[in-house]
């Protein structure tokens, strides 16, 4: 990888892992957070990342993504079961040419329904009260 497309911590969701901006978390271990996303694609759309620093999947150590795999299944689960969803969609972006806005590697997880069609990526904000209860939805899944 050239220069140019290198790890910036500065990004906001190193801002996050930092605690210098909140989020609503739902889960977390020594290596991994899982948040809501503020602008969901569709209700209990979360984001999975790596404690590591990485910009996206391209200059990530495999032994990060071995350890961050899992947790994505796990909040998958969970959130199809909160969500009572027909399906989960994983969404994974790199660079800016694929619709990459954030420069930490991240994993969307998107709970979907039947015939209902994804909201814009990076729409609307949501409300944080409704992303602070869809968070306690999937903690609770992630508890049982
Ligand atoms: P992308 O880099 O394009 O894969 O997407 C970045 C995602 O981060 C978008 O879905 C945004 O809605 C989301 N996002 C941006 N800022 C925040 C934030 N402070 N907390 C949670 N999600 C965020």
């Amino acid at each position: 990888m050239d220069g140019s497309a290198s790890y910036d911590s500065n990004n906001i969701f190193g801002k996050i892992l930092r605690g210098e901006i909140p989020c609503h978390r739902v889960y977390e271990d020594d290596e991994t957070l899982a948040f809501m996303d503020v602008m969901p694609q569709a209700a209990g759309h979360v984001l999975v990342i790596p404690k590591t620093p990485s910009r996206n999947l391209l200059d990530a150590d495999p032994s990060v993504l071995a350890r961050l795999m899992p947790v994505v299944q796990k909040i998958a689960r969970a959130a199809k079961d909160a969500f009572e969803a027909d399906g989960i969609t994983v969404i994974q972006f790199n660079e800016p040419a694929a619709g990459q806005t954030v420069f930490h590697l991240h994993f969307h997880i998107i709970p979907r329904h039947e015939g209902q069609a994804l909201r814009p990526h990076s729409g609307q904000m949501e409300d944080g009260d409704v992303l602070a209860a869809n968070a306690e939805k999937i903690i609770g899944e992630l508890g049982s």
